[in-house]
């Protein structure tokens, strides 16, 4: 998605070898306009999947997830990394590793927002090594879902994710794909 990588070009820093960092409209600030147009593309990759439900992880995959959500006219289920006294007992977990925190999360989905044989798509901010991704993939498949579809607004192909997920054999789209950081310069693939 071209207005994607221009947006990267322009506001993307690149930290270390593998890390970007764009928390001018993604991960901290939001651009609520750029997050409409994510949505709405993500809505036409996924629309003919007839989804359910998006699912996805808190806190930077909810932006884009729920504006994907809105144009597909379903909710939007964000998973908790942190246990709450607002969350009922009855729960689906996973553990996921954190690429950028470098630490475990429990992910948490109140049992009552995935149901058996829902169609879910899942969208995420990041694709690094499919960890996110796979912890999401755990709760729907413990819910009786159906994994339709995942949405990724940035995919780095040089990390093993997107390769784990074609081996699932998953419907994957990505908005934009990195295929490299060089010199601080980030490099797209076609
Ligand atoms: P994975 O689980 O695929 O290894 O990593 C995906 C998760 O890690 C995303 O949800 C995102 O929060 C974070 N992440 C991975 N790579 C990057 C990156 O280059 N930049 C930022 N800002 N977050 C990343």
């Amino acid at each position: 998605m071209k207005l994607l990588e221009d947006r990267i070009r322009e506001d993307g820093r690149v930290l270390g070898e593998d890390v970007l960092k764009v928390d001018n409209f993604l991960n901290h600030q939001v651009d609520p306009k750029l997050m409409a147009q994510l949505g709405e593309e993500f809505a036409r990759l996924f629309r003919d999947e007839k989804i359910d439900k998006v699912l996805t992880v808190e806190s930077s995959g909810i932006a884009p997830a729920v504006f994907t959500a809105l144009d597909l006219d379903v909710p939007m289920v964000f998973a908790r990394k942190k246990q709450s006294l607002t969350l009922s007992a009855e729960n689906y977990t996973a553990d996921v590793f954190s690429f950028t925190k470098q630490e475990t999360n429990h992910i948490i989905v109140d049992k009552r927002f995935i149901n058996e044989g829902e169609r879910v798509l899942l969208i995420d901010d990041f694709l690094a090594n499919g960890q996110a991704v796979q912890g999401m993939m755990e709760i729907v498949d413990a819910a009786g879902a159906e994994l339709v579809g995942v949405g990724i607004v940035i995919e780095k192909t040089f990390q093993k994710g997107r390769q784990l997920l074609d081996e699932a054999g998953l419907h994957v789209e990505s908005l934009a794909r990195i295929s490299a950081f060089n010199d601080g310069q980030v490099e797209f693939a076609d």
